[in-house]
């Protein structure tokens, strides 16, 4: 049988209960680590990594740094760091410059 066991938060350091329901559904999951943190915190930690997007690694085309974008670099497609990203953004005028308009 199973007992509520107390167990302390890696996180935010409070106590919370592992309790003998969850201690059952861990051994029938074959989860032999007990949970480092209380619900509050791993819920927010759920929260946080569903918010945060995958990221993959890449070189950048330009300046060759390693570095990671939110998409899945496609070989033979440029990819950029950051910097170089920002840098090429300005660098391509999205519209005409209104003064091409002036004749
Ligand atoms: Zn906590
Ligand atoms: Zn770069």
């Amino acid at each position: 049988m199973y007992e509520d066991e107390k167990l302390v938060c890696e996180d935010c350091g409070c106590e919370f209960v592992f309790t003998a329901g969850e201690q059952e559904f861990y051994a029938e999951k074959g989860l032999v680590n007990k949970p480092k943190r209380c619900p509050e915190c791993r819920k927010t930690r759920r929260k946080l990594h569903r918010k945060s997007r995958r990221m993959y690694d890449a070189v950048c085309s330009k300046c060759g740094v390693q570095t990671q974008v939110p998409f899945k670099p496609v070989p033979g497609k440029e990819v950029y760091c950051r910097d170089c990203f920002k840098e090429v953004a300005e660098s391509t005028p999205a519209e005409q410059p209104e003064s091409t308009t002036v004749a």
